[in-house]
């Protein structure tokens, strides 16, 4: 492939209406593959998208942006700024690479045979496989127990850290744009591993839908260091949560702090639209640092040997801890957390802060569920028949009797697609309280609010 070299930064000019107005060669390249041309709507859905923001907050917008090319795809840092009569486009960093693999079928046929060893997959947005194609591969590339549509991606790979300690398919995740060099061995045989690519699918109307990428084997010992070096996640998970932190959660911590800093205007006014962007920005960062620590608690818990501490805990004592961290967010909907008297103590067996993790997440659900101004009781008992037992209940809709067990399920969410959430939390809490050789149970009659039992042995 001849890649003619492109001018340092690429301008376009968009109207209001988002009209394409002028543009240089390469954007108008794209935009005439594409089915458009000048003087007609933007055609590259996630340029249109960009500029449309930034029309409508008035402010200066910039991220990165990957677009499928017809001779692959097309990395590209993109600036739009508002101008009186429509949007001024500035790319810089416009990389072209070869695309792994193509939408069409007989382009997609034709890579799958070139590629040989690697076969094609594709997640939705819940990072559950969509489609999984064998390649035209040598015998062997292909695994013999593949993912099946539905299956979680998760629970599926098991992605290894590289030898700086970076995950390029959770920092690809995170920017959205493409990947590679993503290292990952099956859950089901760690010798196994491959080497995953893959880049993000967007709708017409620039939505993030999911991913699609390849795997290709990778010999051991030739690749990547033989499964018994690597610094696998598998093999370490507290490695693992060090990396993360590293590659993800430093980063994004600095993000949240500057987003907050600018939505409390600490260094001056701003325009109201353009602080509650920046308040969008810091809530987006929250959930998806919320959602890499569910991640990493899922690649620790999921495996056979997880194992909890066992101490003494004070039940009474954890329910007040927990409503204390969450009683600022209670307030923010007006609501009351009730916590155990300080008098009361219920004690057990279990990880103290395993205990209290459990217990974040029970009274942020009922804070999350239930109606503003309402009220959350968190009470212990002892069962009389061994366990000691912390409840949370709260006056929110309740869960039907027909849902108490599917709630515990992995990603299940009941049908939910606000952005709050991941569906994880009750999986891990329940994990975490069965590996304390407890349990997690839903009590409270059908049209109550939500009673959600922790149970774990007394002491
Ligand atoms: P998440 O809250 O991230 O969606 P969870 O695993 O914690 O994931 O909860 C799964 C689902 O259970 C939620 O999406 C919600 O539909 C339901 N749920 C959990 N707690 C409550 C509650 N206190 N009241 C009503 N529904 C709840």
């Amino acid at each position: 492939m001849n890649i003619p070299a492109h001018p340092a930064i690429i301008r376009a000019s968009v109207s209001v209406d988002g009209l394409l107005l002028s543009a240089d060669a390469p954007l108008l390249a794209l935009q005439r593959e594409a089915g458009g041309d000048l003087g007609q709507v933007l055609a590259i859905p996630q340029l249109a998208s960009i500029a449309r923001l930034c029309r409508r907050l008035g402010v200066t917008v910039s991220r990165p942006v990957t677009a499928a090319a017809d001779r692959g795809d097309i990395d590209m840092w993109v600036r739009a700024h508002p101008e009186k009569d429509g949007t001024m486009l500035s790319i810089v960093d416009w990389r072209e690479h070869p695309s792994l693999v193509r939408t069409d079928e007989p382009r997609r046929a034709a890579d799958l045979a070139a590629l040989a060893e690697g076969w094609t997959w594709q997640i939705d947005m819940q990072l559950q496989f969509q489609l999984v194609l064998e390649g035209g591969g040598a015998h062997g590339a292909f695994p013999p127990d593949p993912p099946v549509p539905g299956h979680w991606f998760s629970a599926y790979f098991q992605l290894q850290p590289d030898e700086e300690g970076d995950m390029a398919m959770l920092r690809g995740l995170a920017q959205r744009r493409a990947f590679r060099g993503q290292r990952a061995a099956l859950t089901a045989d760690s010798a196994r591993l491959f080497e995953l690519s893959g880049f993000p699918l967007f709708d017409l109307a620039g939505q993030l839908t999911g991913y699609r990428g390849s795997a290709f084997p990778v010999e051991r010992g030739v690749f990547a260091p033989a499964v018994e070096d690597a610094p696998a996640l598998a093999i370490y998970p507290e490695e693992f949560g060090r990396r993360l932190d590293r590659s993800l959660r430093r980063p994004l911590g600095r993000i949240i702090a500057n987003a907050d800093t600018i939505s409390a205007q600490l260094e001056g006014p701003l325009r109201p639209d353009y602080a509650g962007y920046a308040q969008d920005i810091a809530s987006a960062g929250r959930h998806l640092m919320a959602l890499i620590d569910d991640l990493a608690d899922l690649q620790a818990i999921d495996r056979a040997d997880f194992k909890v501490i066992s101490e003494e805990v004070d039940l009474a004592d954890l329910g007040r801890r927990a409503a204390g961290l969450l009683s600022v967010k209670a307030l923010d909907k007006g609501m009351r957390i009730i916590a155990p008297h300080p008098d009361d103590s219920v004690m057990a067996t279990g990880e103290f802060r395993r205990v209290l993790q459990i217990l974040v997440n029970l009274i942020g659900n009922a804070v999350r569920y239930a109606p503003d101004g309402s009220e959350i009781l968190v009470v212990t008992e002892h069962d009389g028949g061994g366990q000691a037992i912390i409840m949370v209940i709260d006056q929110g809709p309740g869960i039907a009797v027909a849902e108490r067990e599917r709630i515990f399920d992995k990603f299940e969410r009941l049908g939910r697609d606000d952005s709050g959430g991941s569906g994880l939390g009750l999986y891990i809490s329940r994990r975490l309280a069965r590996a304390m050789k407890g349990d997690i149970r839903i009590g409270g009659g059908p049209g109550e609010g939500a009673r959600f039992i922790l149970a774990l042995p007394a002491l």
